[in-house]
């Protein structure tokens, strides 16, 4: 059995706030908002981070991008979001599994 959190999110063993799912990503709350919107849309196999990347990736990959913004208007960020995505232990990564944050609303910070 797999001992990667998001995996376990995936898989049903631990429970989580989902907004979205389709048959290759789920999406839900973080469970420590840095925002008013804070969610993590994650593929349902398992990628370590986008240094794990390979070519057969590709199509999923653009899938992601694809809906990011329909899934960040459908929790009523209407005039633009961020998205962060952390890779490796010097780029702030904590969970495993790749991931990309969405963020918006009140409390976002300015980032330059
Ligand atoms: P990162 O630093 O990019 O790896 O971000 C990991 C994110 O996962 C953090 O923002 C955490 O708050 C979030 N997180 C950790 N555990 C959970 C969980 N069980 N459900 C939802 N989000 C989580
Ligand atoms: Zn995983």
């Amino acid at each position: 059995m797999s001992d990667c959190l998001f995996c376990k999110i995936i898989d049903g063993d631990i429970p989580s706030d989902k907004v979205f799912e389709d048959d290759q990503v789920i999406a839900f709350k973080d469970i420590n908002p840095r925002a008013a919107v804070h969610l993590l849309v994650i593929p349902r196999i398992h990628i370590d981070n986008l240094d794990h990347l390979t070519a057969e990736h590709q199509m999923l990959i653009g899938h992601i991008m694809y809906i990011l913004p329909q899934l960040a208007r459908s929790q009523g960020l209407v005039n633009g979001f961020r998205t962060i995505i952390n890779t490796g232990p010097d780029g702030g990564q904590e969970v495993g599994h790749l991931h990309i944050h969405i963020l918006g609303g009140q409390g976002l910070s300015s980032f330059n």
